[in-house]
């Protein structure tokens, strides 16, 4: 046999093992979708959403644990006025008069209010004289000290996820739109189907047939059901059917998205009072989160108010801390309204909501 010809041989049985082996590993992966359990169909009603197919591995969020590296990364960030102006505080060579007015002025326009911040500033001050501290740097940690105590780590924060007789938990979600609710709620769902919960979404946000949309994209990105209505439903029926269908399926938690268009305010506050309302007559709503934006600062704490009349509200969740909000509004609305911020919203992916902590925001607001 030529020698040419042995290297013709040679490179034409590689060929052909490449090409086999292609083969075998097209068709074992090919099982291995085949092996997928079969989705279980649910009746067809049309109000319903199943996800079609859940998505094969949905990924498991975060630990808490690494949360926080980020969350710390995000609230030290340049944008916060408060974080900015603690590291001003702290780079000083001195504490004289002017340096404390500046502070001040700094927690002022960070969204503190005035109470909390001279509140702070005279505890802050009294501290310091008692033991005699002048540098900033030594002043850290009595500072950390007296803004853990404002945003007030006694709050019990847990959301309430407990059903009643053996019925699902509820949750109303509620807020001005574009704060973050429909987001929320996905992120939310997220979080509780790593815990290994049961899910429902319920589209109580009828006005447009997109908000519904949105939140069944949400539903479908989790692996969890939406029941919706048709655009122009009357959202306590979407809210009661959902929650109908929740104690169905028995699942552990119905979580409701709701509208929020302002301008037809009186409407819009009649609507969420009837939308509870008309769901308890099957399940106690057991947690209302408003959703405030941290961006819009007092304008938060107005509409914090105004919900606060209609719907007794039990939990605060402020999202968008990542963009330029101010951070001092969690100190604001808690003593606004009485009720503690639960949970946090740092960004729009799917992770990025964190319960919140006391003392890790205050740490994430001094950049360590
Ligand atoms: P809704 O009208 O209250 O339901 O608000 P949406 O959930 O539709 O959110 C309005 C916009 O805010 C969307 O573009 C979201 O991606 C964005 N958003 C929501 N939460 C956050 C957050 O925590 N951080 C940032 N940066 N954007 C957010
Ligand atoms: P009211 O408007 O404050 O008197 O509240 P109602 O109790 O009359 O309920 C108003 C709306 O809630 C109804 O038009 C329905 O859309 C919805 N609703 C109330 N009860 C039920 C129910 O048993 N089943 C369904 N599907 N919807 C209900
Ligand atoms: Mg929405």
């Amino acid at each position: 046999m030529q020698y040419d010809q042995l290297i013709w041989i040679i490179l034409a049985a590689v060929v052909a093992c490449i090409v086999a082996a292609s083969v075998i590993i097209t068709v074992s992966n090919r099982r291995g979708v085949d092996r997928q359990p079969p989705v279980e169909q649910l009746p067809s009603e049309p109000s319903v959403e199943v996800p079609a197919e859940p998505e094969v591995g949905l990924e498991v969020p975060e630990a808490a644990g690494s949360r926080l590296t980020w969350l710390r990364r995000r609230l030290s960030g340049s944008n916060n006025a408060l974080a900015r102006g603690l590291a001003d505080l702290l780079s000083r060579d001195r504490l004289d008069e002017e340096t404390w007015d500046d502070f001040e002025a700094t927690l002022i326009s960070s969204d503190l209010g005035v109470a909390p911040t001279t509140e702070l500033i005279t505890n802050l001050r009294r501290e310091l004289a008692i033991d005699g501290i002048t540098e900033p740097a030594r002043a850290a940690d009595v500072l950390r000290r007296e803004l853990v105590k404002l945003v007030d780590p006694s709050m019990d924060r847990s959301l309430n996820l407990t059903g009643t007789d053996g019925k699902p938990a509820v949750v109303m979600v509620v807020g001005v739109n574009g704060t973050g609710k429909t987001t929320t709620v996905g992120k939310l769902a997220r979080v509780l189907v790593a815990e290994h919960k049961s899910v429902l979404l319920g589209a109580a946000d009828t006005f447009r047939a997109a908000a519904a949309e949105q939140l069944s994209t949400w539903g479908e990105r989790v692996g969890v059901e939406t029941v919706r209505g048709v655009e122009g439903a009357d959202p306590a029926s979407v809210a009661f059917q959902s929650v109908e269908r929740g104690i169905a399926a028995q699942v552990d938690v119905v979580l409701i998205d709701t509208a929020g268009r302002l301008h037809t305010k009186t409407g819009l506050m009649d609507e969420l009072g009837k939308v509870k309302r008309v769901t308890e007559k099957l399940a106690p709503v057991g947690e209302v989160l408003l959703v405030l934006d941290a961006t819009t600062g007092q304008n938060g704490l107005v509409q914090a108010r105004i919900f606060a009349e209609v719907v007794k509200v039990t939990g605060i969740v402020l999202t968008k801390l990542d963009g330029s909000a101010k951070g001092g509004i969690v100190v604001q609305v808690q003593r606004e309204l009485g009720v503690p911020v639960k949970l946090i919203g740092l960004g729009e992916g799917v992770d990025d909501l964190a319960p919140f902590d006391p003392e890790q925001f205050v740490n994430g607001l001094m950049g360590n």
